[in-house]
């Protein structure tokens, strides 16, 4: 059996200042030793702004934690004011990117079309993205979040051969649960990223055995253990809970 690396992502949202993100990353080094970084991949996703600065502490200290975005422009470059490229990222030496967050699909308009770019343009400059896919509470009431989810994935997945696919990490974030407190139960959190895998698996093969499905929504030290035990849960997507270095610590330690 292929066994996954867990992925414990913290998506800082427009949270902290550069200063504010150096402190925050010297004290997940600080808290974080070698064992508990190779058991599980820490991986930090600051606002553009802060990227530099954490890199410069991340390169400097030679520490084991990743870093990427929280979104990124469909375009190479050109005229296109305000927006942030995949090879600026790159140059950055973001290995991740946010792409489909609920808060962008939500707030920003974003459709699984211009999504599915965006996971074209990571990918073209070696960037991982981090799809999220999601059912807002009335499909979840209405009992078809599988389906729901499952067509967001196929669709932000467009155009990609199974090599590529096999660099993407899913998140199944339940729009009902991020940023509210509820949290999907295992069950819940199993039964859609099991349904994920089958579907990757039947379209994709053998590499859907290695993609790395995480669950986010409300994300704490509390649950984290109970959700990760679950068979095709591989991580989590950490929200509110990634700019608390305590509880960031404890929830990365969730194996112990
Ligand atoms: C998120 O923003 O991806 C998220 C899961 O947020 P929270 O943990 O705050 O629910």
């Amino acid at each position: 059996a292929v066994t996954r690396r867990p992925l414990i992502a913290g998506n800082w949202k427009m949270n902290l200042n550069h200063f504010e993100a150096i402190a925050l990353v010297q004290k997940l080094a600080f808290s974080l030793d070698e064992k508990q970084l190779s058991d599980v991949e820490v991986v930090v996703l600051p606002p553009y702004v802060d990227i530099r600065s954490v890199q410069t502490v991340i390169d400097a200290d030679k520490l084991l934690l990743g870093y990427g975005a929280q979104d990124l422009s469909t375009h190479p470059n050109g005229a296109y004011t305000g927006e942030i490229s995949g090879s600026m990222l790159a140059k950055l030496g973001c290995s991740y990117v946010v792409i489909g967050h609920s808060e962008r699909r939500q707030y920003h308009h974003e459709d699984d079309e211009l999504i599915a770019g965006k996971v074209r343009a990571a990918l073209s400059v070696g960037i991982s993205p981090i799809l999220c896919v999601g059912e807002g509470l009335d499909i979840r009431n209405a009992g078809d979040q599988v389906a729901h989810v499952s067509a967001q994935l196929l669709a932000g997945l467009d155009r990609l051969n199974a090599e590529e696919v096999g660099k993407v990490v899913v998140a199944y974030e339940p729009v009902w649960a991020i940023g509210t407190g509820k949290t999907a139960t295992p069950e819940d959190a199993q039964e859609v990223a099991g349904a994920l895998r089958t579907l990757l698996s039947e379209r994709y093969g053998e590499v859907a055995q290695s993609i790395r499905i995480l669950y986010g929504g409300s994300v704490k030290s509390a649950n984290v253990a109970s959700i990760m035990a679950k068979a095709d849960v591989d991580g989590a997507l950490v929200g509110g809970a990634s700019i608390d270095a305590e509880e960031f610590v404890s929830i990365c330690r969730f194996p112990e």
